[in-house]
């Protein structure tokens, strides 16, 4: 099972058998991929099968039983991002696998970090913690005139106080694709560190961290991955990883060697704990097996078309008002209906069996406060959402743009 080869499919994706394999698409048209997909059924079986193994021998048993599954983990991340399984290490989210990159690089005063307008909350508030603890400057490079980061800004910002480029890939809050390997090929040249936040493009994309030029990568499970919560996934070049020593360490990622020594264990596995969800492991490697499956660019093809769709739709009915930016388009959409709060627009479509979510300036302040933008509807699509559940979707929000808001006189 470790070395099994990987079949990439070329087929566009059957739609059918999407479907007929995801539980969920029965009971909702689910447009929140960017907050968690629906899991397939071959993740629900691993992780259940695993819980159901730990009840029935012992946690640590099972563990051992199932030491090939939990190693291709490894192996599949591996082929998804088109490096090696050693470097790449599994922890519980995205934020503690960006976080245990970004604690573990060196900075000091006067040092600078690059960031992009899309960047999200959590990143944003590590570098404003590291400027407070090391006087470090954060500088966020401007957008291009449409409206992803200006490659040519970026290199005007270069010098040798540089110390990190950190922008995220495709943000949390619409439809941009940041220009990843542009960018990366900037840093290359300048040689400065590279981390990439790809939590929203992983899944939905091909992204293979060689032809983007990063040197660190950071992913979730449970997003367009489709797998279980609870799961991320960090890359660290190798040559780059022997030199970080991370923020936390234990038995697992440090060995404790004599009395008043202990040795940091080779390749990404130091950035990770000895205890984690099992089971929740094991569904990450199904779930990225799953979408190696399909195959990521027969992925991207889909939700492109289907998010485009829908953002014409969107855009055609009066009262609505599509908010993303870019060049390049991913599977998520963001707008604003009427007068209508985004939360009010949520809990309207929830009852009728369509799921979308709000995303708020918090969570983007750069941008959002940049636009002028207080908080937007963001409905993210899948491959296996079809024509029929958008078509469901836009005729649900042109009832809700055509409803007079509460309060209001008719005109
Ligand atoms: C969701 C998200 C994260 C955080 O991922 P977690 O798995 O919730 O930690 C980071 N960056 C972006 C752009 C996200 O959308």
């Amino acid at each position: 099972m470790t070395n099994r080869p990987v079949v990439v499919s070329t087929e566009p994706i059957d739609v059918e058998r999407a479907r007929a394999e995801t539980p969920g698409c029965a009971e909702v048209a689910h447009f929140n991929n960017a907050g968690a997909s629906l899991m397939p059924r071959p993740v629900v079986d691993a992780v259940v099968g695993h819980l159901e193994l730990e009840s029935k021998v012992g946690g640590y048993e099972a563990a051992g039983l199932a030491a090939d599954r939990i190693d291709r983990v490894y192996g599949a991340a591996a082929d998804l991002l088109g490096c090696a399984p050693d470097e790449i290490a599994v922890v519980e989210n995205a934020t503690r696998a960006w976080d245990m990159a970004f604690y573990s690089l060196p900075f000091g005063p006067g040092d600078r970090i690059l960031t992009a307008r899309a960047e999200y909350a959590s990143n944003v508030i590590a570098f404003l913690q590291l400027a407070r603890r090391h006087g470090v400057s954060v500088e966020v490079v401007p957008d291009d005139e449409t409206g992803q980061l200006s490659v040519a800004a970026l290199r005007d910002l270069i010098d040798d106080r540089v110390k990190l480029i950190a922008v995220t890939h495709v943000p949390t809050n619409g439809g941009l694709v940041n220009p990843a390997a542009a960018i990366g090929a900037v840093a290359g040249e300048a040689g400065i560190p590279y981390l990439l936040d790809a939590c929203q493009s992983v899944g939905q994309m091909p992204v293979d961290v060689a032809a983007i030029g990063c040197d660190m990568l950071s992913a979730t499970g449970r997003k367009f991955l489709r797998g279980p919560r609870g799961t991320g996934l960090l890359y660290v070049r190798r040559t780059l990883a022997e030199t970080l020593e991370p923020p936390f360490l234990d038995l697992d990622s440090a060995r404790w060697i004599a009395a008043d020594r202990y040795e940091i264990v080779p390749g990404a596995h130091r950035f990770e704990t000895w205890e984690g969800n099992v089971a929740a492991k094991i569904g990450l490697g199904v779930a990225i097996d799953y979408a190696l499956g399909w195959g990521l660019e027969a992925i991207r093809d889909r939700v492109v078309g289907l998010a485009e769709s829908l953002r014409a739709g969107l855009a055609a009915l009066p009262g609505v008002a599509v908010h993303d930016l870019g060049r390049e388009r991913s599977a998520i959409v963001s707008f604003t209906v009427g007068r209508a709060t985004p939360v009010e627009v949520r809990r309207q479509l929830a009852t009728q069996a369509i799921n979308v979510s709000v995303s708020s300036r918090s969570s983007t302040r750069f941008d959002m406060e940049a636009r002028g933008l207080e908080a937007v509807v963001r409905a993210s699509v899948h491959y296996y959402n079809d024509k029929a559940e958008i078509e469901r979707m836009l005729a649900a929000v042109a009832r809700l743009a055509r409803a007079r808001p509460a309060g209001c006189p008719p005109r």
